[in-house]
């Protein structure tokens, strides 16, 4: 990459930069920081910055509660990236002033009916294996942390290191730290790669990856909606709730203006609007696990793609035919968690050319004739997540 070659002089001609990025989602913006701040000459092309998944995303930083059966080699990275956090969170505050609604409190998994306890079990079971810090709570127990549960949940767990943060704060703050560290942005799409002219150029386009790299990224629909406690009071809980209701896999994310996030579909689907019995799946399935949901206000309901990848890991490092563009892109369900490790390996991809081995599974050449494939289901085949 840029081995052996001093970081050009900061200019205010136009002149060629050291990097490109593609997309100002939360990967690009995070990388476009960190390549910038390491005095790197950085333009980040993108028409509407935030305007992808994130603009849509809950926020959950849950390595654990999303280390899935088959998925280990993620499962590491996500757990690598979540430990970054708590430094990621605070030297972006610091550095721009932005509050990102990084949140610390941790997640409680449920089971409301038997049947979903005895599935919920069996995964946390699952990640106990992994040494992952998981640990069942009695009903009890359960409404004692949250009495604001319902009274029929039968069980739960406490996952202690699953935090949260706010990506609709997270995407302002990372835009103003890669400005200021120096970023240009340009409010244009690139059609082609030829579009760009710049010594690396790294693809961080989410869902945009595909047409100009040929990746297997597709889209996955998810929905999602955003209610609001009456009176501008902070929601009735304070841990993020993952929970199984009667078959339907849900989350709520409180958040401290009195927001509660509630998600989410997984479809194989590209477009984007709202169905009426999505919405009507998640508000029961809410509403049975924190019944005093049904008196919030419901203020949003959307969808958004989440670029998806056939193993449901992201695709990061060269493209197997040209070495100077990078993809950081198939974050899938798991970009906001990701984005602090993306940033760093792909920085230091850039300035010292050779790959951390912690990067080798996400090659963007494994998946070999499967890369111009069309879309393949995810491992669960749970529609909810
Ligand atoms: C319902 C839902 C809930 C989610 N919840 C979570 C969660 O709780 N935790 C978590 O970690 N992740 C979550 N995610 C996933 C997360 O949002 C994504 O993985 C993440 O946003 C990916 O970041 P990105 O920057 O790669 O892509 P995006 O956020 O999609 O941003 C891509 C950017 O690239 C730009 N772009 C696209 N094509 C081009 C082009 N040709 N030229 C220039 N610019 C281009 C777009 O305008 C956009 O700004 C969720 C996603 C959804 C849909």
């Amino acid at each position: 990459m840029l081995t052996g070659r001093s970081p050009s002089p900061p200019s205010s001609d136009r002149v060629r930069p050291d990097v490109a990025v593609v997309g100002a989602g939360p990967i690009g913006l995070a990388i476009a920081w960190r390549c910038a701040a390491r005095g790197l000459r950085v333009e980040v092309h993108d028409p509407a910055p935030g305007s992808g998944a994130s603009a849509v995303a809950a926020g959950m930083l849950s390595p654990v509660a999303e280390a899935y059966f088959g998925e280990r080699q993620l499962t590491g990275l996500l757990l690598a990236s979540a430990a970054r956090w708590p430094a990621f969170a605070a030297e972006l505050t610091e550095t721009t002033g932005y509050q990102i609604g990084y949140r610390t409190e941790g997640t409680l998994l449920i089971g409301l009916t038997g049947d979903d306890l005895a599935e919920a079990r069996r995964l946390w079971a699952y990640q106990q294996g992994l040494g992952l810090p998981v640990t069942p709570l009695r009903p009890s127990e359960l409404r004692d942390r949250e009495p604001a549960l319902a009274p029929r949940v039968r069980g739960g767990a406490l996952a202690p290191t699953d935090h949260q943060v706010d990506p609709r704060l997270l995407v302002p703050a990372l835009r103003a730290a890669a400005q200021r560290a120096g970023a240009v942005l340009v409010p244009r799409p690139v059609r082609h790669l030829s579009d760009v002219d710049a010594e690396v150029t790294v693809v961080a386009a989410g869902c945009g990856a595909a047409a100009l790299t040929g990746l297997p990224v597709r889209p996955v629909k998810g929905q999602i909606l955003r209610l609001r406690a009456p009176d501008g009071v902070a929601p009735g809980f304070r841990h993020v709730i993952r929970g199984y209701a009667d078959g339907e896999h849900v989350y709520l994310v409180p958040r401290a203006d009195g927001e509660v996030v509630l998600g989410a579909t997984v479809e194989e689907r590209s477009d984007t609007t709202v169905t009426a019995g999505a919405v009507q799946r998640l508000l029961r399935a809410g509403v049975d696990l924190l019944p005093e949901l049904a008196e919030y206000d419901l203020v949003e309901a959307i969808a958004g793609l989440r670029p998806g990848t056939p193993d449901n890991a992201p695709i990061l490092g060269p493209l197997p035919d040209r070495p100077d563009v990078l993809a950081a892109t198939g974050h899938h369900r798991h970009g906001i968690v990701l984005t602090p490790i993306t940033a760093e390996l792909i920085a230091d991809l850039v300035l010292g050319g050779v790959p951390d081995p912690l990067l080798t599974p996400f090659r963007a050449d494994r998946f070999g004739g499967a890369a111009s494939g069309g879309p393949e289901p995810t491992t669960e085949g749970n529609l909810w997540s």
